[in-house]
């Protein structure tokens, strides 16, 4: 366990190696669920591409040769349709786009480069015709027993025509994370109750659900638990045994009183490797690892203020399951800062902000700010009213990004470049 409080970037480390230890299964699915996988297996074509020379355009197939401009017609071949006709430099064939080329022949003349005189055909004047014309030529876009789709490739709609191709039905891809989780306090209700008393919805479920199924990973939701012992106990014994990959919890993991989570997960099997980083907001994040099972599963003691738990799961989940499942899913874009910003302490911080992104509509000030910027900019602003308290979730609701503030500064100018983390 690290003791003292970890920077953003050594949280960031720590993590990256721990997500490399964590091996996605691998599961068979139909290729029309493939899309959005990551393919785990190299696909092998078990046919050449083309299988047969063919024509690519509706037109004439002839035997080359550079002095001859007029041939015969002797027949004709549609596609799906082939019959083997001899031809020699002086006879064509009549030949329909994807059709099996003759045997002799080598190059196709397009329709639209002949004149047609019954039963002739003579090539256009202004035509020059080069031996292969149009013909899609046996496995020129991949051979028979090579690879058409790489491991690692994340399938997109793109892939299926080549997938389809090969006549793979049945895919093996990497299953998504089972990402367990719950959210600890005794003044939780579920979100369907009227919050009497000193009691609050428990949102926290509902956005990291969300957050888990946008991260197209697989949420198992063991719900509500007390601040007590012995039912966080049982809850993280009962997700252990529910095959999961990752646990979440929200809430307990600071330093009341009834904060339990630190001592509970370590009673269950649970190795403790860092307590808190330097960031605003979700500080008290805890991070730790089980290893008894053969496999490694993370668990993420997340903390309970909702705006805490929803951006501890973008900077500190969400990167690393887009990296190893190659998801584009988090895009940052650096953006000119409208106003000052200022802070006093020393955390990295995370500044629910508003990007609009201006295309060919920049307004004056910022044009002779910086005189390169001719077309698509980006300018972000901190989001207006309410707080950038870590229970507001007004604003976080109102904001499309977070503004990075770095650590190490106090203050981002009107007018520079910052980053921003779009949610
Ligand atoms: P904790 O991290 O348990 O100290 O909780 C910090 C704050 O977050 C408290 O005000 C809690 O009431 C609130 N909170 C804890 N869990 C949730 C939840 N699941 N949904 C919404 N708010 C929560
Ligand atoms: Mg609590």
């Amino acid at each position: 366990m690290i003791n003292n409080i970890l920077t953003y970037e050594e949280s960031y480390e720590i993590l990256k190696e721990h997500f490399r230890q964590v091996k996605p299964s691998i599961i068979e699915i139909d290729i029309l669920d493939s899309v959005n996988h990551l393919l785990a297996e190299d696909i092998i074509s078990d046919i050449d591409m083309p299988p047969f020379d063919n024509s690519q355009m509706d037109g004439f197939a002839i035997k080359y040769n550079n002095e001859i401009r007029e041939w015969n017609i002797i027949g004709e071949i549609s596609a799906g349709n082939y019959q083997e006709i001899e031809i020699s430099v002086h006879t064509a064939v009549l030949i329909m786009t994807g059709a099996k080329l003759p045997s002799r022949a080598d190059t196709v003349i397009p329709i639209e480069d002949v004149i047609i005189e019954s039963n002739k055909i003579k090539l256009k004047d202004n035509i020059t015709l080069k031996k292969g014309n149009d013909v899609r030529f046996k496995s020129e876009d991949i051979k028979k027993g090579t690879i058409a789709v790489k491991s690692g490739t994340l399938i997109k709609t793109n892939n299926i025509p080549l997938l389809a191709a090969c006549g793979k039905n049945k895919i093996k891809v990497y299953a998504p994370f089972r990402i367990g989780l719950f959210a600890t306090g005794d003044e939780l209700v579920d979100i369907d109750s009227i919050p009497m008393n000193d009691r609050i919805r428990s949102s926290n479920l509902y956005s990291l659900t969300t957050l888990i199924t946008e991260s197209k990973m697989i949420p198992v939701n063991f719900g509500i638990v007390k601040d007590d012992k012995a039912q966080i106990k049982d809850t993280i014994i009962k997700a252990l045994e529910s095959d999961i990959d990752i646990l979440i919890s929200t809430g307990g993991v600071s330093v009341g009183k009834y904060d339990y989570l630190k001592d509970v997960i370590e009673e269950c099997g649970f190795e403790l490797v860092f307590w808190k980083v330097r960031v605003k907001p979700g500080k008290p994040l805890l991070f730790c690892i089980h290893k008894k099972t053969g496999k490694s599963i993370l668990f993420f003691g997340l903390p309970g203020n909702p705006v805490s738990a929803f951006v501890s799961f973008n900077l500190f989940i969400k990167p690393f399951i887009s990296e190893l499942y190659k998801y584009d899913s988090q895009k940052r874009f650096k953006a000119i800062l409208e106003h000052d910003l200022t802070k006093k302490d020393d955390r990295k911080t995370f500044v629910r902000g508003i990007i609009d992104f201006h295309i060919d509509n920049f307004n004056s000030k910022l044009k002779t700010q910086n005189s390169k910027l001719k077309t698509h900019l980006f300018t972000v602003r901190k989001v207006s009213g309410g707080t950038q308290s870590s229970g507001d979730m007004a604003s976080l609701s109102d904001a499309n990004c977070l503004i990075i503030f770095d650590a190490d500064k106090n203050k981002l100018n009107d007018g520079e470049f910052v980053e921003c983390i779009m949610i």
